[in-house]
This record gives structure tokens, sequence and C-alpha cells, in this order.
């Protein structure tokens, strides 16, 4: 019996697969295949597109075939933060495999505008990078990527032969492991044997936060410019390491598209990027087409997506001298789905990607030479169009924080970003730039376009629709003085030396014998994770709300609100191991800490007055799970996690009902959580006893609509058109977005919101539509977009008008904090993360 049994059950399974597909349903059928090479289906155990390849069997297959050739060998450039390796696999023939290190020299140095003159083209190599998946759940694009590794290294015959001869190939197979890793596991574990291709069936509803996103919820997509995770610090590295010439970048969309290839919508393209990229792009376009053709397959090429941001896989490359290309497949997200054009398989989706990656190679071969002289004019008219601009130089400081000013140049140093100390002290706008602890980054280098990218504001805009962010000018993210030079003898003297590496802020702790208490400052970035730090260890630590002055013949010093206090006595430990902590957390912190002898201060309050206020430690608790916004939350777990070491318990909406909440006495809220009213009433009672309420963004929606806050909201733009024609419906409904802009506020730097701010007004960004009214309360609105509030970005003047004069934060009661806005945008915003941090530790102290 069990003999029987056995045949038929492995005949149904193979069946009712996506198993009748085969590896020629993929290659090409004029070219023969090296039999000692291993086919995907004999390393795998089934063919490509039957089963979603998980990273750790894709990542031993590229292993696997770079052993089987002299024509591979296998780069790792990283690893995820879930310890999964990053890499690439590189592709060439054998002799250039074995000259691999001469011939990246040599087409470097292309990029060098002092030796790339010397270089003879015609018999260099073009380098292409074939990027997969760096949004984990579109996986046609990594299942492809075996595929176009198998054929290039097992393929034999003249045709491969010359292009292996002519171009170093770079496949990355995966560029979001920890998210490929999530989807595949959930596609299979929820696949029937049968192929249920109902949309609504469970297998197309990845579970909350999906797999798109990388172990924090980032978009890495959006990345390339803010290099705050592993996966984008070492790929971009890698970037500059090989600069290759053609960079794709392989994506899925929405299961009823057909394929997207650029050039994509031309006119918001980033007016930085050279025209020649468009032009070459639509020429390489012209492949995709041919190749995309001849397999009958439906696509759409320049009336969606545009390369305006740079900080995304595909616009990366245009403005650092290559080309980048963006690929769209229509999305199964599963392994065989229905959509209104039909049955959409996964092997069809997957053979799209490995059919555009082919024709990506051919078009290499064939604009070979016309590519690398491309980019051996970007490097060297960078230099000519920086004469002729008007900026010189950026000159930028901010001394009452080296933390973040470390992280700043930390970033433009990843960008290959020449920079260098002020060589003499100089004054604009009031700032006076101290030799010391200022920095100047010169325009008259090969990264000008980016540069310019990074620092220049903008507020005029050829169109209105954009597919990410309107700016991204990173010393306001910052929070940094920040100065355009532009008149040329004022260069004289001010360039010192060269910055090689990010300064690393150093603290000092400068204290008397046995002394009465220590005292830090909050204005330093990382002082939050110090005084966790303290309070983790069961220590009684105090804030000032208001400053004093504190001179005891040895150390004189103005302390503001916001000045953290540590008494020495009454304390768990004795006077000698509170030492050793001191030392140790301007060790690892980088902060000063101040011993001082005595109580009495010479102004202001003395440290033993009742407006030095107790902190207890801040427990903290988050909702996620669905309804919550994952980027949000994945922004502010990655926060207190990685650069703080404070843990938060994230909390599914269901748990509520019957959690304890007294382990916390902060709770933070995104997005809009399905909370049943039991758990509502045990929040609200939480919230009576004493515990915060952080709403964030949407979060205050929520906050509103549960009747934790009286939160009203200012009307959005209404439209003021009298006529429209159909086709411009839905361009006409988006001119009134606030698509990511950065506005200028004001703030009240006595309200525990804003300690350890030194300046009253901070940038911020914005990226929705909601506008807030200002908390009836006149003590209750810390934070106030200013009346001439657009520093840069689109926005038009009606919303202009909205929002001005009205809160980014507000306090509605005692225990109920607003942030309407994102502080953590992208992990980049360093500027505005202090006030999140103020909400976590100071909202219990706000009356
Ligand atoms: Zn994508």
């Amino acid at each position: 019996m069990k003999k029987t049994l056995i045949p038929v059950l492995l005949f149904s399974f193979s069946l009712l697969t996506n198993s009748q597909v085969t590896l020629d349903y993929y290659l090409r059928k004029n070219i023969t295949y090296n039999s000692s090479v291993p086919t995907p289906k004999q390393f795998f155990g089934h063919e490509i597109g039957e089963w979603h390849l998980t990273h750790d069997r894709l990542y031993y297959y590229m292993l696997e075939l770079a052993k089987s050739s002299g024509r591979a060998i296998w780069e790792e450039y990283g690893r995820s933060y879930e310890n999964r390796p990053l890499g690439q696999l590189i592709i060439s023939s054998p002799e250039n495999i074995k000259d691999l290190e001469k011939l990246r020299l040599d087409h470097i140095s292309l990029c060098d505008p002092t030796v790339s003159g010397k270089a003879d083209i015609s018999k260099m190599p073009l380098f292409i990078k074939l990027g997969y998946g760096v949004h984990g759940n579109e996986s046609s694009a990594q299942n492809a990527s075996a595929l176009v590794a198998y054929y290039l290294i097992a393929g034999e015959g003249k045709e491969i032969d010359d292009l292996l001869k002519n171009t170093i190939i770079l496949i990355d197979p995966a560029l979001n492991p920890d998210g490929m890793q999530r989807h595949s596991t959930w596609v299979n574990f929820a696949r029937s044997l049968n192929n249920n291709t109902d949309p609504a069936s469970w297998e197309f509803s990845e579970t909350w936060p999906g797999g798109r996103s990388n172990h924090y919820w980032f978009d890495l997509n959006r990345d390339y410019l803010a290099l705050q995770h592993p996966e984008s610090q070492g790929r971009v590295a890698a970037f500059h390491k090989w600069k290759p010439n053609i960079n794709t970048d392989h994506h899925e969309t929405g299961a009823n598209e057909t394929f997207f290839f650029q050039p994509g919508i031309q006119s918001r393209n980033n007016p930085l990027t050279p025209a020649d990229n468009q032009e070459l792009t639509s020429e390489i376009g012209k492949y995709h087409e041919k190749y995309l053709n001849s397999i009958g397959s439906l696509y759409f090429t320049e009336e969606s997506f545009d390369d305006f941001y740079v900080g995304k896989g595909s616009s990366y490359p245009d403005i650092h001298g290559s080309v980048g290309i963006l690929f769209e497949q229509a999305g199964v997200r599963g392994h065989l789905r229905e959509t209104p054009g039909g049955l959409l398989s996964f092997p069809f989706a997957i053979r799209n990607h490995f059919t555009v990656s082919l024709s990506t190679l051919e078009a290499g071969l064939k604009m070979k030479n016309k590519l690398l002289e491309s980019q051996r004019n970007f490097y060297r008219e960078a230099l000519v169009l920086a004469d002729k601009h008007t900026v010189k130089a950026f000159i930028f400081n901010e001394p009452s924080d080296n933390a973040r000013v470390s992280e700043f140049i930390n970033i433009l140093l990843q960008h290959n970003i020449k920079l260098f100390r002020t060589g003499r002290d100089i004054t604009k706008n009031g700032i006076t730039y101290k030799a010391e602890n200022s920095f100047i980054v010169p325009l008259k280098q090969t990264e000008y376009r980016f540069i310019r990218s990074l620092f220049e504001p903008v507020t005029e805009f050829t169109d209105s629709i954009f597919y990410d962010t309107s700016t991204w000018v990173l010393p306001l993210s910052f929070n940094l003085n920040c100065y355009p030079l532009t008149i040329q003898k004022e260069m004289e003297g001010i360039t010192g030396s060269e910055v090689t590496s990010a300064p690393l802020p150093q603290g000092k702790l400068d204290s008397p014998e046995n002394p009465y208490a220590y005292l830090f400052e909050w204005n330093e970035y990382y002082s939050p994770g110090a005084l966790y730090f303290l309070q983790d260890k069961g220590l009684k630590t105090r804030v000032a709300t208001e400053s004093f002055v504190y001179d005891d013949g040895s150390l004189k010093k103005t302390f503001s609100p916001g000045s953290i206090i540590v008494p020495v006595s009454g304390q768990p430990v004795s006077g000698n191991d509170l030492d050793i902590l001191m030392k140790k957390i301007v060790k690892d912190f980088g902060i000063s800490v101040y011993g001082v002898a005595t109580g009495m201060t010479r102004e202001g309050i003395d440290l033993g007055s009742n407006k030095i206020m107790v902190l207890e430690k801040p427990s903290v608790a988050m909702i996620v799970g669905d309804g919550a916004n994952s980027s949000d939350a994945g922004e502010i777990w990655h926060m207190l996690d990685t650069r703080f070491n404070i843990p938060v318990t994230m909390i599914t909406s269901p748990r509520f009902g019957t959690a304890d909440l007294n382990r916390y006495n902060v709770l933070i809220i995104t997005g809009s959580p399905e909370i049943s009213s039991a758990g509502l009433e045990n929040i609200k009672t939480w919230n009576r006893n004493g515990g915060t309420i952080i709403g964030y963004e949407s979060g205050n929606s929520w906050l509103a609509k549960s009747k934790f806050a009286e939160i009203e909201f200012v009307p959005a733009v209404t439209d003021k058109k009298k006529d429209g024609i159909y086709l411009n419906k839905p361009a006409d409904s988006q001119v009134q977005q606030i698509p990511g802009s950065i506005f200028q506020t004001k703030l009240d730097l006595t309200h525990p919101l804003c300690y350890g701010y030194t300046r009253d007004i901070m940038p911020v960004f914005k990226s929705t539509n909601t506008v807030a009214k200002k908390d009836p309360n006149i003590y209750n609105n810390p934070i106030l977009y200013t009346d001439a509030p657009l520093l840069s970005g689109y926005c038009t003047k009606e919303n202009i008008e909205r929002i001005k004069g009205t809160p980014f934060a507000s306090v509605h009661g005692t225990r109920v904090i607003s942030l309407y806005d994102n502080t953590n945008f992208r992990a980049y915003w360093y500027g505005t993360n202090k006030v999140f941090m103020n909400a976590i530790f100071f909202g219990q102290i706000i009356r």
C-alpha cells in the first residue's frame, strides 16, 4: 500500500504546482550550457518560479556558481541587521577575472579628471551592475537574479564570450535580504498545493509589516542619500569602489499593471542630472523594447515614476556619472493570481525581469564606448560647472552638539565628498564660524552636482507632482548653522586640513574630589542615551526646569533648562562607583560631565530647588501591528534601539484589552490601530494614573477620534478651479499635496519639549496634508510654524497660509503629547529627534 501511495502523492504535487515551468521557458533557445555548472533545479530541487527562494538558498547558489567557474567571484560588501550577507557576484571572462583589480583601478580613473584624459576607452570593459529586490517582497526580481547568473556562467558560444570579454557584470541578487526572507517565508507557508488564484486569498495578504522594508521597517530604496542602514552603506561603498556605468534596479508594482522601464517622466527629472543621462536611458530602452517585443510582454515607459529624488537606486547613479534604470514588473506577491488582464504567474514575472537583464547587457555591450565617455565627461564637466556657479563653498558648524556634526560628516564622507576644517574664523549672518569647530565643503570637486543637491534649498519647480519628497537639504535636517560662500576673495585662507574621518565627539569628566553632584547638559545628541543608562542602573536623576549659573571658583558655567543633575547622596551605589559610571557615559556617549562641590549656585535656582524635578526612568510601549504605521513605528524603534539603547515594548492592538500597562509610563501611537473598547478604557485609566501618551503624525487623528484629546484640524484647501478636463483629473488632485517639504518653526525654549535646543528656530520636515489647530491653552503649543515657514520644497501659497502659526507639537491636558509631523524622518532628521526624546523623558514633568 505504502509503495503505491508515494508515487501518487508525488504526481499530484507536481501536477498542481508551477512545476510545468522548465528552464527553457526562461532561457534563450540558441545557446548551449556548460553541464558542469549546476542548474537552478539541480541546486534547489525545484525550478525557478515554482516556490519563492529564501535569501539563504539564493545566496548559497551564488557561492556555488562562483565555485564552479573561473568566470565569477563573490564579493561581500556588508551584512544586514539580521547578519545576512550582502554582496555581488562579479562575472566576466576568466582573463578579466584574473586581472580584475587592475581593470577596476583603470576604470575608476575615468572619474578623476586629473588623469582620465590618458585612458584609452576602446580597450576598457564596461561595468554593469544588476540589482534585484531592494523591496524584499518584490520577489520576481530576486528570483530572476539566479537565472541571470546561471545564464552568464553556464552559457557557451561567441555571443556570451564577446559579452564577458567586454563587460564586468556585478549581480547583486538581493538588495534587502531581511525583507526577502520575511516575504519568501510568508508566501511559501501560506501557499496551497492547488494554487489559489483568488486575490482575496491569505497567500496575497502578507502579515504586517510585510517584507518590503528592512529589519527596522525602513524603505531601503529611499536610503541611498541618508545612508543610515548597513545595506545602503555597504552598497554605496561598493558603488564608489566599482562606479558601474549602468545600474539596474528591479522592482514590482501593483498586480494590475504590466511592465515599466525608464526613462519615466522626463519633465520630473532632477535638474542637476546631466541631459545626456536621459538620452542614454532612452537609447538603452530601445533594447528593452526589442527583447520584450520578442516575448510578447506588454510594457510602458514614460507615464509614471521619476528620478527627481536622488536617494533611490535608479537615481543615485544618474547624479554620479552613471545610468540608473528602474524596472517595475506587475507583482504577483504569491504564485498565481487573477488580474483583470488574466492570470498572472510568478514565472511570467520572473521571465520579464530576466529578459530586461539580458537587454541591459546587450545595450551595455553595444553602447560601451559611449557610456564610458559619458562617465569621463561627467566628472570633467563637474569642475567646469563649479567654476561658473555662484556658490564657491558651504561652511557649517554646530558648537552645541558635536555628535550631530559628526553624524553629518559621516554621511558626506560616505558619498566621496571632500571636506575640510576651516582655516580661519569667519562671521556670516551674525554667526561666527570658528576655525576650531567649523568645516567647509568646496564646490569645485567631482561631486559638485551631488553636493548642490544636498546643500541647496529649492522652492521653484517645473512640475507640481512628485513621486517622492520634494526636498532633502541635509544641513537643515541636521539643524546646523550653514552658509554658502559666494565671494572668491572670502575663500582665501578658509580651507584648512582635509577631514578624512568623522571626528568622534569627545566628552570629559571635570570634577573635584568628593563631588556633591554631577551635572550634564541636554544639548548633545546622545545625552538621552547617557541619562537612560544611569536611570537603568537605578540612579536617582533630576532635570532643571530653569537655567542657573554655577560658579565655585574652579568651574563657572551656565546650565540651561533640561540639564541633568545626579546627586551623590541617596544613590544605590557608592561615590566611587558613581564616578566610574560617569566616566563610562563620558566615553560611551561623548558628552561632558561636571562634578560640582556645592548645591549653591551663583544665579538662579539652587540644586535642591523644586524646579529641579525628579525623573522616572521611561518605560516605553508602542502599538504595532494592523493599523499602526510601520514606517513611523520602525523609525522610532530604530532610533531608540540603535542610538540610545532604550528598549521599547511593541504591543499589538488585540492585547490592549488585557495588557498590564502599569509596567510602562510612555505609550506611543502611530497610524490608526484597531483597539477594542476594553483596550481603550485600559489605556484611559492608565493615562489618568500618570502614563504619558505620545500621538505621532496620523496617530493624532486616532487620539482625537478615540477621545483622548480634543484636537481640531484645519480644513484642507478646496480646489478653486471652475473648469477642468477629465484628462487632468489625477494631476489636478495632486496640486495641493505636501510631498515632503521643509518648514521653519519657532520654539519656546523654556518648555520641556524644547529642552536641549540652543536656537529658538528649527527646520522641520512635513509630508502630510494634515494641519492641526493650536491647543486652546496658550502654554501648550511650544513649537509653532512661523509666519513665513517654507524653507525648501514644494508647497502652494494656499497651503502655506494654512500652515503658518499652527503647531508642530502640542500638549493636551497634562499627559497627552501630539507630535503632528515626523520628527524622525528616514532616520536622517537628527535635528528634530530631540523633540521626540523630550516627549519620552520629560512628558512626565509637564504641568
Ligand atoms: Zn519596489
